[in-house]
């Protein structure tokens, strides 16, 4: 075969547009079989256009990056994606939908990794990224009351210049946004020291499938009246209706933070680790990661991180002591010297300055 110029080009575009084709969810599991929705036409496009702009109505190339989910497993085909501004619009939107039967998904940041964030077919996607106001933030209680499309990260900016911090944090702060993080009850890290979302979400408020807008947005953490139903929407992961706003507890930034990056040579170690510092450090004790030597290798090789100890360990910890005084400077190397001593640890590098921090918990 001979290839001109013009074919060559051609060759190329469509192969690597091939190569980087997303496999349509419907394709991938040709048993899925698609609800008898409605399918959008003009007049659903009039209604949608008019309720929120054309800025906040996506159609054209534009979707295609709403279709895909964050590990390019799944896509869905849908046409359309709606922002809506206000709780009000999501309850006009779903209203609407109701009434007309059309099939909405609701999308956060997209950062999911189980595919719940994106179309099966061509559901119209309903994303919250243009709700992400913070409404209120009381220095005295640490409640923080926000939109549920606000990114997690520019939260913990926020409440970090008020001395505060979120009650938890997730390797993709920068794009998750609070609203995805309680329909999917995000753990991440601190959930060790802080506990689930279930406990710091004080309130939320969302709109369900028909329109009706559910208030459960309380502010008083001891609130013992009645039923708490805000806790059927942490996890309902966007079944049960569209989060929009939240009411959540932001610890206190703790005034000493120290990290350890720790070598073992096997599981046991790991639980054996695990235990010491829980009996010598539990109150100060806010993250314990895992990681074993595939994932070491992998950051190394594809992210091109240094390992900061020897790496060639089994396992790999990543200890965080955080506390109001400066004793978890003393009581990690209290807790690393019997570790090593009792042969539990191999390796450790501790670190109490931001920057070296920042650099451990880059890996
Ligand atoms: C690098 C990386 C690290 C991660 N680390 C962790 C981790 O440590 N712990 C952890 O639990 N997860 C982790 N995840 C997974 C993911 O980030 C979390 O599940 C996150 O909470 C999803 O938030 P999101 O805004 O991206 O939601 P999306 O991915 O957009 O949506 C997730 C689900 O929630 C629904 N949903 C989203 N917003 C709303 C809303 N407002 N109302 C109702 N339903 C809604 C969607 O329909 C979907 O079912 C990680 C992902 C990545 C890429």
């Amino acid at each position: 075969m001979v290839l001109n110029f013009t074919n060559a080009r051609k060759f190329c575009t469509k192969s690597s547009l091939l190569k980087n084709a997303v496999q349509l969810t419907k394709d991938k599991f040709p048993n899925l079989i698609r609800g008898s929705y409605a399918t959008v036409d003009s007049k659903d496009i009039d209604y949608f256009n008019k309720l929120l702009g054309a800025n906040n109505f996506i159609t054209g190339e534009e979707v295609k990056s709403y279709n895909e989910d964050w590990l390019k497993s799944v896509s869905g085909f849908s046409k359309f994606v709606l922002k809506p501004k206000t709780t009000e619009q999501v309850s006009e939107i779903l209203k609407y939908c109701y009434k007309h039967n059309i099939a909405i998904c609701v999308q956060g940041g997209n950062t999911g990794l189980v595919g719940g964030s994106v179309p099966v077919f061509d559901e119209v996607i309903l994303s919250t990224s243009a709700m992400n106001n913070i409404i209120s933030f009381d220095k005295l209680s640490g409640v923080l009351v926000c939109q549920a499309g606000c990114v997690l990260e520019n939260l913990m900016n926020y409440v970090q210049n008020e001395g505060f911090i979120m009650p938890f944090d997730l390797g993709a702060k920068g794009t998750c946004q609070i609203g995805g993080n309680l329909a999917t009850n995000a753990g991440g890290l601190r959930l060790i020291k802080y506990g689930s979302l279930q406990g710091s979400v004080l309130g939320l408020q969302s709109v369900l499938a028909d329109g009706q807008i559910l208030n459960c947005l309380n502010t008083l953490r001891k609130d013992n009246t009645g039923y708490h139903l805000k806790h059927m929407f942490i996890g309902s992961e966007g079944t049960l209706g569209v989060i929009t706003k939240v009411a959540i507890q932001c610890p206190n930034t703790p005034k000493y933070v120290n990290v350890a990056f720790i070598g073992l040579k096997s599981f046991n170690k790991v639980l054996s680790f695990f235990s010491l510092t829980r009996k010598q450090l539990s109150g100060s004790l806010s993250s314990f990661e895992l990681m074993d030597s595939e994932a070491i290798k992998s950051v190394q090789t594809n992210i091109g991180l240094k390992c900061p100890i020897d790496d060639s360990f089994e396992f790999y910890v990543l200890l965080e002591l955080s506390a109001d005084n400066n004793f978890i400077n003393l009581a990690i190397e209290e807790l690393l010297e019997k570790a090593l001593a009792e042969e539990i640890i191999v390796d450790a590098t501790v670190a109490d300055q931001p920057s070296q921090i920042q650099k451990i918990e880059n890996i």
